[in-house]
């Protein structure tokens, strides 16, 4: 194809047409001005649908259990209950962190865990037994209701694969949900791929956990995970996978392009990460396949050197920043401090503004259960973002020097 053709269909999509497939492979390939065009395109978008405020949620991080039945090739969070650093936060645990992170200012209970552990470990079993309970996921809901109603800080849980059943009950106690699809590649199931050895990252299982948080109406959250072994096709499919469900459902309040890290300990230790390039190239594209009022989020701890210039490729919003708790999933990443954050955003011509773990649009009575309401309404602004005296807490305005943050 043509310089001048990628210049013609990318013109249309300024004028609102969406990419067709081949012609995201084809920008899959752009370089020099062809890909200084594709990052103009897809930051217009943004800009054109979002204006110039980029958001982030602050939040605690809740690693409820580390213990898992999966074994993906790049996960260090996951523990066998013999290992070192194997847990299970209590309640009271769950309690006291929430209660610090709400002082600080933090409206978001990110609660991440390892997939029902209780199916391989008796140690789960025993540990749920205790409680009366059978399955990390009722586990999972006690807690869930209990920072809830005893902090008035809001949970959005990420405990992988769900049926129905459970996903009508979080949502009870969860304004937002969320599971990474991660890729739609089957591939990586196959001896030595990333999720060989993962029978939770079926994409089939987890396509229809996103679908079934459609039907029962959860703001949701996904996206995707680059640099496992996937195809530039497998990153572009998965892209118009979580379009198609979003078309469908309506439920899609953000999408997380997320980069994967080698770590040593690892089994992925030796696979190379995916380039600054790479990485743009995938948010822009998202941009373009997703549209411009999808909510587009990279995780600025995972390219601590780097991240402002996501904002050129059309992301709008840095995703869950504590001021609190570390990244347990990648603990060698500490997070921005928040003044930093804000201050690099404002440099880049954009304002940073807190929200909460459920976007504004997303604040409706088809989407927020009744006995919801007032724990959001307590925190939000007019706007439906976080209002400004909590904000303030943590993210002076622009010049203060009183910035909050541990
Ligand atoms: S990435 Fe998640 S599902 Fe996979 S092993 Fe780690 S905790 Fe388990």
């Amino acid at each position: 194809m043509q310089a001048v053709v990628v210049d013609t269909f990318l013109q249309a999509i300024r004028d609102g047409k969406t990419p067709s497939r081949e012609e995201a492979l084809r920008l899959a390939n752009a370089r020099g001005d062809e890909l200084e065009q594709l990052l103009e395109t897809a930051a217009a978008l943004r800009d054109r649908h979002k204006g110039r405020t980029i958001t982030f949620s602050p939040k605690i991080f809740i690693p409820l259990t580390n213990l898992c039945r999966d074994f993906c090739g790049y996960c260090t969070f996951r523990k066998a209950p013999d290992e070192a650093g194997a847990k299970t936060m209590s309640i009271d645990e769950v309690l006291a962190v929430a209660r610090r992170g709400k002082l600080l200012g933090c409206t978001e209970a990110l609660f991440s865990l390892g997939d029902k552990p209780e199916a391989i470990y008796p140690e789960m079993k025993t540990f749920l037994a205790q409680f009366g309970l059978k399955r990390t996921l009722d586990y999972l809901y006690d807690a869930c209701k209990t920072a809830l109603e005893q902090i008035g800080i809001l949970p959005h849980a990420n405990p992988g694969i769900m049926g129905a059943g459970d996903l009508k009950r979080l949502k009870e106690v969860n304004p937002s949900m969320g599971l990474m699809l991660e890729s739609t590649s089957s591939r990586l199931m196959l001896p030595g791929g990333a999720h060989d050895n993962a029978p939770d990252k079926k994409p089939s299982l987890r396509l229809r956990t996103i679908a079934e948080a459609g039907k029962v109406r959860i703001p949701f959250t996904t996206g995707i995970l680059i640099g496992i072994g996937e195809s530039w096709e497998d990153r572009i499919d998965s892209l118009f996978a979580i379009r198609e469900l979003n078309e469908r459902y309506g439920h899609i309040q953000e999408v997380i392009v997320q980069n994967f890290r080698p770590k040593a300990e690892i089994p992925m230790r030796d696979r190379p990460e995916p380039d600054r390039v790479d990485m743009l190239k995938t948010i822009a594209l998202a941009r373009l396949i997703l549209g411009g009022a999808m909510n587009l989020q990279a995780p600025p701890n995972l390219t601590p050197e780097g991240y402002p210039m996501y904002l050129r490729a059309g992301i709008n919003d840095w995703g869950g920043v504590s001021p609190l708790t570390p990244d347990f999933i990648n603990p060698e990443a500490p997070w921005p401090a928040l003044v930093e954050l804000e201050k690099r955003t404002r440099e880049a011509g954009y304002a940073l503004r807190a929200r909460l773990p459920i976007y504004p649009e997303f604040i409706t009575n088809e989407f927020v259960p009744a006995g919801l309401r007032p724990h959001i309404e307590d925190l939000s602004g007019p706007d439906g973002l976080v209002q400004e005296r909590i904000e303030r807490r943590m993210l002076p305005r622009a010049g203060a020097e009183s910035a909050v943050h541990s």
